[in-house]
């Protein structure tokens, strides 16, 4: 239960005065988070400093300043002009004009009398060799020169939403921190110079000095520190809890491995045999496995997986293999059952949309014991779904599942090993981050024999000559996907929709061989387009990022993606890989539109290499140069307060902490262990927390 001293914070935007019903859905959108907290995150983009007071004349273009001048005169726009509303002013050194677009002169009649001295402060801008503001942030009397902040914080907006709304939301939020108590190591605090968790926040939130933004600011630092103890803790105890509970002992004898091997039309890469001896070696032990299998797509992790479940069912265990969609499990189950049963063993299907009889009899054969291996999504780990002795447990695209479903596997099968899989490699530095409490392997080589893909970077101006290209291919009996960006045209970003792009495609191609998968729709109406399009009864699939993970059509041997520029790098290689996995030779063709400089080197690392670890690599060095790459698709943690190329020195201190600390006090029951478990809710850890002895 999260402590009742956090409750301000995980109030809604609404519990904030001047916030309504109007007001808080945009700041919602701003931070990405509709409750107190989130404002919290939302740390300013920028600072506005308005010390600067310099005469008129010594004015740079782009100044951000504070003048204090005499109004000299209004000058009305002439009816109907689209001129702006011009208020002549001036200092001892020269004159400014300031510049209003849709102004109410009786406002400006009264805020700006003409005679009175006023300080305005705001953007100078230069224009045909004369200074002028428009708009100005402020205009005060000097008597009320206290009503001009010195420095202002900077918010990221959303559309309709103003800095200052935002900025006194903020400063409202920040009036009602609760006094938390100390949950860092005070020897941390004292070498680092770090303030208290509140003054931190405010100061960073207030500008307090022109570095706060800085991310090497001792209050940045701090923030970005509770978040990252907060995530590496939650780990540290899921792992020390997994790995407190005996595990069984998987020895195996080789002998249902040794059947599916020869069932197998190849023998397996040296990579994918190392990464099962490692997997073996865990299984061997009476400890619980806790292993991530990285490999690229289409490096081969099902096979090893089924081998390594082959070898739970050998030790007399049951073994089960759970994928984040229907359709993959269904096309996991189609690859998975008949090498199984040609080894004689018996495999059975469970996802949230098999019903009746026959989810009935899965479920009977899966506790008698008489399947030894269940295929499915989530719906394997109901409260109705027993094991007889489930040994191993695979998940496969594991980014698609959270620490918190990886518990939920733990209470299913109590001495369960564990091996979770994920096409999207991690980043060494990262790892740390992201699969803190997990051992991991790799497949960093593909299996001999795969064509390269041709990727090429083409301008939309082009649109045309690709569209015809498609039809070419289409004729030649090939298969298309077509990836959007968007679902819907949106009027900011005027991006095509999947829907336009399908009817245009539809137009050229004719009706029946276009299909339709996006988020938006529902799940069985979007299997049944994928399914379409596997059956190969659809020819071009546009689609959004829902084709991302996993899915294998063979004849699938072109994949265009419109407005690459709009995806991140290990996104666009996840995409990538949904072709090349047929005898063809196949091509992937990134249409840009704008391209920034960033942007641009994403696309050019694509064509240059295909090894996901690389990419992997290069996405964590371009999102150091600050672009938001969709961290959700790319499997690495979002973190809100920390920047992971900023602060890999904390995240390694993080780690130490977390591993003394729960040494010391495992359940977290001491003084400073009552102070993090605070931490734990503030971060939304509340999961974890349900998972310790209460204190
Ligand atoms: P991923 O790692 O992306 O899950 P898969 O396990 O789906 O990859 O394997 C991709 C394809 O490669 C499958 O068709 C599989 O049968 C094939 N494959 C796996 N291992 C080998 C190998 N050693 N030699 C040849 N083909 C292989
Ligand atoms: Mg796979």
């Amino acid at each position: 239960m999260r402590p009742p001293i956090l409750y301000p914070l995980f109030a809604p935007l609404t519990s904030l005065p001047g916030v309504g019903p109007r007001i808080a859905p945009l700041i919602a959108r701003a931070v990405d988070g509709d409750k107190v907290v989130d404002l919290l995150w939302h740390l300013p983009q920028g600072c506005i400093d308005r010390t600067a007071r310099p005469a008129v004349m010594e004015t740079t273009d782009g100044l951000t300043a504070t003048l204090t001048v005499r109004v000299l005169r209004h000058e009305a726009a002439p009816p109907k002009s689209r001129s702006p509303y011009r208020v002549v002013c001036a200092d001892d050194s020269g004159e400014i004009a300031l510049v209003f677009f849709h102004a109410r002169e009786d406002y400006l009649r009264s805020a700006l009398p003409e005679g009175a001295t006023r300080l305005v402060s705001g953007r100078v801008e230069w224009f045909r060799g004369a200074p002028q503001i428009s708009h100005p942030d402020y205009i005060a009397p000097p008597d009320k020169a206290d009503e001009i902040p010195a420095v202002e914080a900077v918010y990221g907006l959303t559309g309709g939403l103003t800095q200052r709304v935002l900025g006194k939301a903020a400063r409202n939020a920040l009036a009602r921190l609760p006094e938390l108590a100390e949950w860092n190591d005070p020897h941390l605090l004292r070498r680092e110079g770090w303030p208290a968790w509140g003054a931190a926040l405010a100061d960073v939130h207030a500008c307090a000095t022109p570095e706060a933004l800085s991310p090497q600011h001792p209050a940045r630092r701090r923030l970005a520190f509770d978040e990252l103890l907060a995530a590496q803790l939650a780990l540290s105890v899921v792992r020390a809890k997994a790995r407190a509970r005996p595990g069984l002992a998987l020895p195996g004898t080789g002998a249902l491995a040794a059947r599916i091997r020869t069932a197998l039309p190849f023998t397996l890469t040296a990579a994918q045999e190392s990464a099962l001896a490692e997997i073996h070696a865990d299984m061997a032990q009476p400890t619980r496995m806790l292993r991530l299998l990285q490999g690229d797509v289409g490096s081969g992790k099902t096979v090893v997986a089924l081998l390594a479940m082959a070898r739970a069912v050998e030790s007399g265990a049951q073994a089960a293999f759970m994928a984040p969609t229907d359709l993959l499990a269904r096309q996991h189950f189609a690859t998975i059952a008949p090498l199984a049963e040609a080894a004689g063993m018996s495999a059975v299907l469970l996802t949230g949309r098999d019903k009746g009889a026959e989810r009935a009899a899965a479920l009977a054969a899966l506790a008698e014991g008489r399947a030894q291996i269940a295929v499915g999504t989530h719906a394997l780990f109901q409260d109705d779904v027993a094991f007889r002795r489930l040994g191993l447990a695979v998940i496969d695209e594991q980014h698609r599942f959270g620490v918190r479903q990886r518990l939920m596997l733990s209470d299913k099968g109590r001495d369960t090993d564990l091996l979770v899989m994920t096409a999207t490699p991690i980043p060494r530095t990262l790892m740390l981050a992201a699969y803190g409490d997990m051992d991991s392997s790799r497949i960093a080589e593909r299996p001999p024999g795969r064509l390269p893909i041709d990727t090429r970077l083409v301008a939309l101006s082009r649109l045309a000559e690709v569209v015809e290209g498609v039809r070419r291919a289409v004729a030649a009996g090939r298969q298309v996907y077509w990836v959007c960006p968007l679902v819907e045209g949106d009027e900011e970003t005027p991006l095509t929709s999947v829907e336009e792009r399908a009817a245009a495609l539809a137009q050229v191609l004719g009706k029946d061989a276009v299909g339709l998968a996006h988020g938006r729709m529902k799940g069985p109406e979007r299997d049944a387009a994928m399914q379409d399009f596997l059956a190969g009864r659809t020819r071009v699939l546009v689609a959004t990022t829902v084709i991302e993970v996993g899915v294998d059509v063979a004849d699938a041997s072109v994949i265009v993606v419109e407005h690459a520029e709009r995806f991140g790098l290990a996104q666009l290689h996840q995409l990538r890989g949904r072709v090349g996995r047929g005898s063809a030779a196949s091509s992937c063709l990134l249409l840009y539109g704008n391209l920034t400089e960033t942007a641009q080197e994403r696309l050019t690392t694509l064509r240059a290499t295909d090894d996901g670890f690389a990419i992997a690599e290069a996405d964590l060095r371009l999102r150091g140069a600050g672009e938001l790459l969709g961290t959700r698709q790319s499997g690495l943690p979002e973190f809100r307060l920390a920047d992971l190329a900023a602060h890999a020195d904390l995240l390694a201190i993080a780690r130490a902490d977390a591993e003394r600390i729960l040494a010391m006090d495992p359940e977290l029951a001491g003084a400073r262990g009552a102070a993090l478990r605070c931490l734990l809710y503030l971060f939304s850890r509340d999961s974890v927390v349900a998972t310790l002895r209460s204190g």
